[in-house]
């Protein structure tokens, strides 16, 4: 299979599936396959086929730059919009958006968790080793287990933990949102790491939700995250936003922020 993972294109699979582009190469596969198989032989017809058949599994799609031209076909279609979109997975222990962005970097600077460089924030080396290793031990726990620590956060009162296509995912306090595993680890990594002075609760769920911006890997497998969008490569870009998904877990870890939101991840 070493061939096959070769030709993987992370970028378009996995979380990143357009679901339009899978469904118009798969259509446009059938139509050349019966045109094969009527022009030619039947052992040719199958060998293309499989060949497509792969090629769309394994990169997402077989035409060549299907992502650029698919979203202007998409775009001229009667259809609604939620039609390309990829589910919104926004999702975070906490859904207290009153913490202010400032605020919570201020109080971050203070604790030594991070410091300011002109425009930059860097996070500093201590924390950043403490919070990896807390990381590593939680995702080493069962669902069950990891739901019963996030519970421990004197501010949330129940989490669950759902199996949903085919992946783990939380509930927190009974809230719509389905949150992806990476996120309740790393999350509550940071929340049991970071200093006592980092207060109130509010201020160190809202700190655990920001720091999720300086994970460039996976906290639960260490697979680079890759770039993704909150709409699938077909979707209007209209709200679309930019995500950092684990292409091996195939959940989102992290949103950038808006220019003029500094709190959302
Ligand atoms: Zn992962």
């Amino acid at each position: 299979m070493r061939g096959l993972s070769r030709l993987h294109d992370p970028a378009h699979t996995g979380p990143n599936r357009c679901l339009p582009c899978t469904a118009v190469n798969g259509v446009l596969l059938v139509v050349v396959t019966a045109l094969v198989a009527v022009a030619s032989a039947p052992w040719l017809a199958v060998a293309v086929l499989v060949t497509g058949a792969v090629l769309v599994w394994q990169r997402g799609y077989l035409v060549p730059y299907t992502p650029r031209f698919a979203p202007g076909i998409v775009e001229t279609l009667p259809l609604p919009d939620d039609w390309f979109r990829n589910p919104p997975q926004q999702g975070s222990l906490s859904d207290d958006e009153s913490v202010d962005g400032g605020d919570v970097l201020a109080a971050l600077d203070v604790a030594g968790v991070v410091r300011l460089e002109g425009e930059d924030v860097v996070l500093e080396d201590a924390f950043e080793r403490r919070w990896h290793e807390e990381m590593a031990a939680l995702a080493d726990r069962s669902p069950a287990a990891l739901a019963e620590a996030a519970a421990s956060i004197p501010s949330v009162e129940s989490v669950e933990h759902v199996r949903s296509g085919g992946n783990r995912w939380f509930v927190v306090d009974g809230r719509h949102d389905l949150i992806p595993r990476p996120i309740v680890v790393a999350e509550l990594a940071a929340v049991r790491t970071l200093p006592d002075d980092v207060e109130p609760e509010a201020v160190r769920l809202a700190a655990s939700r920001v720091l999720r911006q300086f994970l460039e890997a996976c906290p639960v497998c260490e697979t680079e995250l890759v770039p993704s969008s909150t709409t699938g490569c077909c979707g209007s870009p209209r709200d679309a936003q930019e995500t950092r998904v684990c292409p091996e877990c195939e959940q989102r870890v992290l949103t950038i922020p808006e220019p003029d939101s500094a709190s959302e991840a």
